[in-house]
């Protein structure tokens, strides 16, 4: 059975401490209200790593995540992070290909490929992150955009590499607009990218895969979201900066 997640994504908001005291609140939350096996993923700027992974030693219903990470081992890259040094903080994953980083660092789908190599290797799990503009939704492409961003980003890996991804589906337009896609519209996506998975791979490895949602997601619309038979949790953006809702939000799968 695949694993049910929520992943939030705080982006370059909170400083340090803001950081520690919004995660202590998470985990007192999580250890009073979370009663499934639902995973709580936490997906802060690199400066809280280290310290958060601290608080969240020997508690299995929290993992952390890093927000990008570089595609070389190491070396002259002055100002970036590898991921073995995201990995040696007790981090497990890395969110690759958000939209933010294609939109605004020009990150391509050939960068991508290189970036999940590196993190597999290094023992991070990529989360995956594909998704359509409006203009490409508006011109009817939504389907070739996810296929293409599947294919050139992680269709190079092999059966095993492929089952540590989680991918996640953003539909750029969805994304901290407060527009969020209707339950139809994302599970019609959902089961389009499980179908591709099942083809290029096995049925098996498609439905091994977890596949979540992100766009505006919030404690309202989550359960509709999450009810939808290949929607198996959410990448959360604004609202995972509220301990409140982002536990309300994972407590949809109790
Ligand atoms: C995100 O950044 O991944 C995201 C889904 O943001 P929001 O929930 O704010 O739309």
């Amino acid at each position: 059975m695949r694993k049910k997640i929520v992943a939030g994504n705080w982006k370059m908001n909170l400083d340090y401490n803001e950081g520690l005291s919004l995660f202590s609140e998470i985990i007192n939350m999580i250890k009073d209200e979370v009663t499934g096996k639902q995973e709580a993923i936490v997906c802060s700027p690199f400066i809280h790593l280290h310290s958060l992974a601290q608080l969240a030693k020997g508690y299995n219903k929290i993992s952390l995540g890093a927000q990008n990470a570089h595609q070389a081992e190491s070396g002259a890259y002055t100002g970036e992070i590898s991921a073995k040094m995201i990995r040696s903080v007790g981090v497990a994953y890395v969110i690759l290909g958000h939209s933010e980083r294609r939109q605004y660092f020009g990150e391509t789908n050939e960068l991508l490929a290189k970036k999940t190599d590196t993190a597999l290797k290094n023992e991070l799990k990529p989360i995956f992150c594909i998704g359509e503009t409006l203009q490409e939704r508006e011109a009817n492409k939504h389907f070739d955009v996810i296929k293409s961003q599947m294919a050139e980003g992680v269709f190079h890996l092999d059966a095993a590499q492929f089952g540590k991804l989680v991918i996640a589906y953003e539909p750029v337009w969805a994304i901290g607009t407060g527009v969020t896609a209707s339950s139809a519209q994302a599970q019609e996506i959902h089961a389009f990218i499980r179908k591709e998975i099942a083809a290029k791979y096995s049925q098996q490895v498609a439905d091994d895969t977890t596949i979540l949602y992100g766009g505006s997601c919030n404690p309202t619309n989550a359960p509709e979201l999450f009810a939808q038979p290949d929607i198996d949790g959410g990448l959360i953006g604004g609202a995972s900066l509220k301990s409140r809702d982002f536990v309300d939000i994972l407590k949809v799968f109790n």
